[in-house]
Order: C-alpha cells, then structure tokens, then sequence
C-alpha cells in the first residue's frame, strides 16, 4: 500500500471536524495533507459539502465531475391537467402555483407524492432530482474527492455518504493507505455520515465559551459512536485559561490534546490568501508535532 508511514495493511481514515466553522479545520486538513504526502499519495475528502473548499487550498484541477441525483420533483402535465386544483390544496410546501394548470416550483417541490395522491387525472408524474454534483481532482499530494450542493438542496447527509464511500474506492483503486476527510460543521446528520467508518477523529477546536461548549458536545458525539478522538487547540494563546479548560475537558473525555497552534498574524495572513505557512515555524512545528501523534494514534 502506497504513502503511508502511519500502518502497514490496512486502509486508514482520519476524519477532522469542528464544533461549528471557523476553526480553521480545512487549513488543518490540508496542513496534515502535506505531510502525510510526503510519505507518498494521500486520498483527501472534503465532506463540508455545505460550504466546500478544500479544494481551493489543494490546488490542481478537477478531473471529473458527475451529477448527484437525490430525491424527485413533480411535474404536471397539462394535456392531462382538468386544473381542478386539489393539488395545489394539499401541497403543504406550497410548491405549486395555479393559472389554472399548477406549475411546480422545483426549488420548493419536496417531492412527498402527496399531488399525486390527489390528483384524479393522473396528471402528475416525476423526474430525478440533481441536488449537486459529485467531482474528483487530482492534487499534487494526491486525489482529492469533493462535492458541490445545488441551491436550495437539503441531501447533504447523503451527498456526505457519497463523496465518503468514494474516496475509500478511490484509495482502495490505487492501492493508497490514507484518507483524510474534511468534515462538516456541527453535530447533526452530515456529520454522522462523515464519521461512518472512520478509525480518527480529530477535532480541531479554538480556546473560546462557544468552542470549549461545542467540543463537549462533539466529543460526546464520537463517544457515543465509540469511536476515538484527539484535540488540537488553534489559536490557544489567544485565551490561555480557556485553553486549559479545554486541554482538561479533552483530557476527561480519553481524547488527548496532540497539539496547540499559536496565533500569529502572519499565520493568518497567508491562510487568508490560501497559502499554508510552514516557513513559519509557529505553524509547521505544532503541526509536525501533531502529525506524528496522529500516526500513532492511527497505528493503536
Ligand atoms: S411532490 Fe409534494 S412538495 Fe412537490 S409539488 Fe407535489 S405535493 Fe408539493
Ligand atoms: S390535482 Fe391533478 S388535475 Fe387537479 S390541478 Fe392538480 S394536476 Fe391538475
């Protein structure tokens, strides 16, 4: 198995997640990236399919791009249609306008089937919906495997599911030992599906009332799957008290803190232009030192 010094064997998956945004998860994603590129390839993933963008700290361009189909949408027929308007009654989505033939408004059709039901003269049939479009680039530590959500979409959960299972092909394809997932925000169902199957979870969290409160509730999370953890505290002399909570709140959970990065405005100048600093060695050194507990907690 190519580019992993972390295991022999077996394919590992390393999922990063945050209690909410802006934490700085996807510069840690492609930071870890790197490094674990040195070793060989790497198979990344970016499951905030909500608001994608591994792919712009990545680099390379994409290679494919495939419609993602989830769910149907209603269409009337209006050669069929008596325009007796039960329909338009009974959608609770109000996805229907009648003039006197309803038209559906595909950003607001659900496709329950309720219009159908109703429908007496079997006026109204459905189509696949695309909610967004799967896509895979090539980078130049790896395949990066990435996603786009329609407008108005709400299949994330399972868009999340797809670009999940698809990077574990593209790895097992190519014979690479690694994934490492970009997850969603939050605790909800997108987040479930990221952590499906994964050997670690690394929340990145910062020293803050809000990220020490959404750490506790996304190591209960991870716990309540069984699964394992590690911390990494962004930012943490920003507030070094809270960090120390923190430390400590990891600590109790059996989730060990594997590294603390400091703020530094050079730091987050060159994240805002989409550069990873690690000439800088207030980023490189925490980092490092973070990568290799991670191996080893990967190797456990
Ligand atoms: S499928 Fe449901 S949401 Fe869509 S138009 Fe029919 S009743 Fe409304
Ligand atoms: S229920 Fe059927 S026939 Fe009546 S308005 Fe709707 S589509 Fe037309």
């Amino acid at each position: 198995m190519k580019g992993l010094t972390v295991v022999s064997g077996a394919l590992k998956q390393l999922v990063v997640i945050s209690g909410k945004g802006g934490t700085g998860k996807t510069s840690v994603v492609a930071a870890l990236a790197q490094l674990a590129g040195k070793a060989g390839p790497v198979v990344t993933a970016d499951c905030d399919v909500e608001a994608a963008n591994l792919a712009l700290v990545m680099g390379g361009g994409d290679d494919s791009s495939e419609p993602f189909m989830a769910g149907q949408r209603a269409h009337v027929d209006p050669d069929r249609c008596s325009g007796c308007g039960l329909c338009v009654e009974h959608c609770r989505f109000e996805a229907l306008s009648s003039d006197p033939i309803p038209t559906v408004d595909p950003l607001a059709c659900e496709g329950c089937g309720v219009c159908a039901l109703v429908c007496a003269d079997d006026a109204v049939s459905f189509t696949e919906n695309q909610a967004g479009l799967s896509l895979q680039r090539s980078t130049p530590v790896g395949p990066l495997v990435h996603a786009q959500l329609g407008v108005a979409q709400e299949s994330s959960g399972k868009l999340v599911a797809s670009v999940r299972q698809r990077a574990k092909e593209v790895a097992e394809q190519e014979g690479i030992g690694l994934v490492i997932v970009d997850g969603p925000p939050g605790i909800g169902c997108p987040v479930h599906a990221t952590l499906t199957g994964c050997d670690l979870v690394l929340v990145v969290t910062e020293p803050t009332a809000s990220g020490e409160h959404d750490l506790g509730r996304v190591l209960e999370l991870v716990a309540h799957f069984r699964m394992r953890a590690v911390v990494l505290i962004n930012k943490y002399d920003l507030a070094p008290e809270v960090a120390e909570r923190i430390a400590a709140l990891a600590e109790r959970s059996s989730a060990p803190v594997v590294g603390r990065i400091p703020f530094d405005r050079a730091i987050a100048r060159a994240l805002a232009e989409g550069e990873l600093p690690f000439h800088l060695p207030a980023f490189a050194a925490p980092l490092a030192e973070a990568w290799q507990a991670i191996q080893e907690s990967l190797r456990g």
